[in-house]
């Protein structure tokens, strides 16, 4: 695969278009906080609208109707991190340790299969050589990506 120059910014703006009919149909607040001239990444990755499309529908599922989504952008040493956070209930401590799992869902069968963060990390980890956490409490969980400019 050939290094290309990709903008993270476009790409969630991009994913953030398509998924407008579900945010509306929960009236979900969307709220960006992108940092002006964030710098491209040079990769031969592919898959990163895969990543948001996951992370933003894991938030979308656990909003109240109403609540707020607020994607954040910046730049940390040689990095681009991006965070998305829900008000949502949270994930519980006791499946802290699992929701990375293939096939782990607490989702009934047919609407959660449980792969969507299995392969967000594949994508962020194995692909961008990235990195992904979690910090989740009653009211506020947050996803941090944080993927390297160059290597
Ligand atoms: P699925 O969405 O199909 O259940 P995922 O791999 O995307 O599979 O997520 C696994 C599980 O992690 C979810 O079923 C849910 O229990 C938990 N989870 C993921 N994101 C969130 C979130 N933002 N808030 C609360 N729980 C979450
Ligand atoms: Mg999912």
């Amino acid at each position: 695969n050939k290094e290309h120059q990709v903008d993270v910014q476009d790409s969630i703006h991009s994913t953030l278009i398509l998924l407008g009919h579900k945010f509306r149909h929960k009236q979900i607040v969307v709220e960006k906080r992108f940092t002006p001239e964030l710098p491209r990444l040079t990769t031969s990755a592919t898959g990163l609208s895969q990543v948001w499309t996951n992370l933003l529908d894991n938030a979308i599922d656990a909003s109240p109707d109403g609540g707020k989504i607020v994607v954040r952008t910046w730049v940390e040493r040689n990095q681009v991190c991006v965070g998305v956070s829900d008000t949502g209930p949270g994930i519980p401590p006791e499946h802290r340790e699992r929701i990375f799992e293939p096939f782990f869902t607490t989702k009934p069968a047919g609407v959660g299969t449980g792969l969507g963060l299995d392969i967000t990390y594949r994508i962020v980890a194995g692909s961008y050589h990235g990195q992904i956490e979690f910090t989740s409490e009653p009211g506020n969980t947050e996803f941090i990506v944080r993927l390297p400019i160059s290597e």
